[in-house]
């Protein structure tokens, strides 16, 4: 997998691709017309590279935070509709994140928004590969 004008990086390309196909729809479905979701990638500071997906809308209530990652769990702390989910969005990006030797954080602010940042290890980057578009 790759992002225009970072290094390649190391994952298996369906894994990758489930991961943030879970990640953009979660915060597309939970934000309503007029918020923003935003799609971020960098190097950080121990070499790893690290993708964000945030928006803006409705967040994650803190005692909610734990119990998100469960198979089958879905809060609705904000009314917000959860229809067509399933519950099992996060648990499989959790699972795939973590087969792919990387870590997942999830900060959210009810009411505000969330930001998750999947965070693939140094191992994972091919230093000599760019990608070039
Ligand atoms: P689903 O999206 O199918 O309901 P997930 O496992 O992807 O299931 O997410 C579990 C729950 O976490 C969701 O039902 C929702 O309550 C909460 N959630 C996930 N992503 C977001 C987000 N970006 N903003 C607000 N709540 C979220």
């Amino acid at each position: 997998m790759s992002v225009g004008g970072l290094p390649k990086i190391h994952a298996d390309d369906r894994a990758a691709r489930q991961i943030l196909l879970n990640l953009l729809s979660n915060a597309i479905k939970f934000t309503s017309a007029g918020g923003e979701v935003k799609v971020g990638a960098c190097l950080d500071s121990q070499g790893g590279a690290e993708i964000t997906i945030a928006d803006n809308d409705v967040g994650i209530a803190k005692e909610d935070m734990e119990m998100i990652l469960l198979p089958f769990s879905q809060v609705d702390s904000t009314n917000f509709s959860t229809e067509g989910g399933t519950g099992l969005g996060l648990s499989i990006v959790n699972s795939l994140v973590e087969l792919q030797g990387g870590e997942l954080k999830i900060d959210s602010k009810l009411g505000e928004g969330t930001c998750v940042t999947v965070r693939f290890p140094k191992s994972s980057i091919l230093r000599d590969q760019r990608s070039h578009g």
